[in-house]
């Protein structure tokens, strides 16, 4: 459905994307991961024809995105990071002017109105754009990203912003439109693509330093488990102790609290996992564990453990 052959982009003497292949088949749906200043965006824009490439190749569905840009254009609804929303108009407008400048041959009234029910845009449809927060701009970015019943979606960090309830919302829409559409979604939040993805493509400066099922990438996480827990005991005692015990890697000193028990971050060695462990040992020691919370792994143990 995509294919990228040594895809690489110079902003000036500046390299943004170094030499990156890829492919994703039909009905996939893979998370393109790295930090901020990657190349995400950069790579986005090149794959939708909205910024042209210093070389390489791109092709959609076998069209090349150079050469026939119209045609490989009208495969692809585009969410970039800042969709082009006109404020001024209502959702049903805006909607409704996307479809004539896409030259739409659906039922236009038909079609709209299932977009908007799909979106969950019923209540949203006479609003203003402007006047809408901003998880229901997102979805009527999303939604004008479908009028032109693509195959392929791109989305360019498309939950950036909003607050904990609407990632989940956007989150949700996405896992529904993955069952109809191959999907792309960048990102620099590790659990997102773990939530959303099939596969995963890690980028770092430019380079794709990864490609990976989200299986594969999950069982590297847990392998470098890690979880606060909060003791009551001498904080310097049990801080000793803590990084004593064999099978862990670092212990961390979070914060104390008034009842004098003290929060610790400890990140296992491979292939350990110390809670039981601790749960015993501190129990002989009379030093109560008040509470222990796995803490997910993050972007950078995943690059550091990929990279090694
Ligand atoms: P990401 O989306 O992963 O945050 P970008 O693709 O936006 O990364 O940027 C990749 C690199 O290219 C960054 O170092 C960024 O500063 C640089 N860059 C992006 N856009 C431009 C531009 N228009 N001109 C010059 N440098 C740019």
């Amino acid at each position: 459905m995509i294919q990228i052959e040594h895809l690489t982009k110079y902003y000036g003497q500046k390299l943004a994307v170094d030499d990156i292949s890829f492919s994703v088949g039909e009905g996939e749906v893979v998370g393109f991961l790295g930090p901020n200043g990657a190349g995400k965006s950069t790579t986005m824009n090149m794959l939708t024809g909205y910024l042209s490439y210093t070389s390489g190749k791109c092709s959609i569905d076998g069209i090349d995105i150079l050469e026939n840009p119209s045609e490989a254009k009208r495969l692809i609804g585009f969410l970039p990071e800042q969709p082009p929303l006109y404020y001024d108009m209502t959702t049903r407008e805006y909607l409704q002017f996307i479809y004539d400048l896409k030259r739409c041959t659906l039922n236009r009234r038909e079609h709209i109105d299932e977009i908007i029910d799909v979106m969950g845009l019923q209540e949203m449809e006479k609003r203003l754009i402007g006047q809408l927060s901003k998880g229901f701009k997102q979805r009527v970015g999303i939604a004008g990203a479908l009028v032109s019943d693509p195959k392929i979606l791109i989305f360019d960090e498309p939950t950036i912003g909003l607050d904990p309830r609407q990632i989940i919302e956007i989150r949700e829409l996405i896992r529904a439109l993955s069952k109809d559409h191959t999907i792309i979604l960048s990102t620099h939040i590790l659990p997102e693509v773990q939530a959303v993805c099939d596969r995963i493509l890690i980028i770092d400066r430019g380079r794709l330093i990864a490609d990976e099922k989200t299986e594969n990438i999950n069982t590297l996480a847990s392998e470098n488990r890690r979880f606060t827990i909060q003791i009551l005991g001498p904080k310097g005692e049990v801080f000793t102790f803590l990084r004593k015990t064999e099978g862990a890697a670092k212990v961390e000193f979070l914060s104390s609290s008034k009842d004098g028990a003290s929060l610790f971050m400890v990140q296992c060695k491979k292939g350990y996992d110390l809670r039981r462990t601790l749960f015993y040992a501190l129990a002989e020691k009379r030093w109560p564990i008040l509470e222990m919370s796995t803490v997910g792994a993050s972007l950078e143990d995943v690059f550091i453990a990929l990279t090694k």
